[in-house]
């Protein structure tokens, strides 16, 4: 399994540094790192050109980025899935005949979780081929988080209780699948994703009120076997923490939590593998020692110490 992957970032005992800020990260060498969570043009949302994302990759050092394309299927707002396979896997194939002795080119998709379009993404899923699939909940019920009038009547604390019940039947559908024998799914997305959103909108966040959901969602996660993300695109965004923050990677280290993935969620070529140094130490301070690095739907679990 683990591959010839060299572990090589500064970690525990490493050396340190700090910024002009005063605070202190680890120097990490990128060598092991992945970004597996990221968007070019063939997301309806970015117009990123994706040889871009690939030298910018490059020139962070990082050993990998994983395409994650975004498939979406809510019979209102997403009537027709924009997501074009054909185009998509023909610029992968283009990108790894220039870049591939270089770095690793991953094709990966990003599922946003409807409930009621299940037949069809599982039928998709298993027609076409992937080195990763991540798992999003970008609504709960018929309720898209990132809409604000749809948080009309709720208040930022039923909703969010709402958000986390919701993603709570999610990774419960994923767990039921491989009781059946199927794993779907590799990883789940941003799991406080909600609180971007009531920031943005109501300028606060009730994440710390669900704490009994987040447990059941992250042990979930682990009788699932979907390895959750440290999504780091809100340190871009004015918040200063990922999704989820150091709290919940704290509490999935001690319900037995063993690896995380580590994606930017980069809908611009600046924003491929940033924060990283961040999320590799709250994964330290954690207890949490590998990274979970997909390729052709297999899991290596990479070393940190
Ligand atoms: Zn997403
Ligand atoms: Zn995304």
């Amino acid at each position: 399994m683990v591959c010839g992957l060299r572990r090589c970032w500064g970690g525990l005992g490493g050396k340190r540094r700090s910024d002009a800020g005063g605070k202190t990260d680890y120097l990490v060498s990128a060598m092991t790192l992945y970004d597996q969570h990221l968007h070019s043009r063939h997301s309806f949302d970015c117009r990123t050109e994706p040889a871009a994302n690939v030298k910018a990759a490059l020139a962070r050092g990082l050993a990998g980025l994983t395409f994650t394309e975004h498939f979406d299927t809510h019979p209102d707002e997403w009537k027709d899935c924009l997501y074009d396979d054909e185009a998509y896997s023909a610029t992968i194939r283009q990108l790894r005949e220039e870049y591939a002795d270089r770095i690793f080119i991953g094709k990966g998709i990003e599922v946003c979780y409807q409930p009621q379009r299940m037949d069809f993404i599982l039928d998709f899923l298993a027609s076409h081929e992937f080195d990763l699939v991540l798992l999003s909940v970008h609504y709960f019920g018929d309720r898209p988080v990132h809409v604000e009038e749809a948080w009309q009547g709720l208040s930022v604390e039923e909703g969010t209780r709402r958000y986390f019940d919701y993603m709570l039947q999610a990774v419960n559908f994923c767990r039921d699948l491989l009781g059946r024998g199927e794993r779907v799914f590799d990883v789940l997305s941003h799991l406080d994703f909600v609180k971007r959103y009531t920031k943005r909108f109501f300028g606060n966040d009730a994440v710390s009120c669900c704490g009994d959901l987040i447990d059941q969602v992250l042990s979930t996660c682990i009788e699932a076997d979907l390895i959750p993300e440290i999504n780091t695109s809100t340190l871009r965004q004015n918040l200063d923490e990922t999704m989820p923050g150091d709290q919940t990677v704290i509490r999935y280290g001690q319900l037995g939590g063993k690896a995380m993935s580590l994606g930017s969620d980069a809908h611009t070529a600046e924003g491929v593998g940033s924060g990283f140094d961040k999320a590799l130490s709250m994964l330290t301070a954690a207890g949490i020692d590998h990274l979970a690095v997909f390729k052709n739907r297999e899991r290596t679990e990479v070393p940190l110490t």
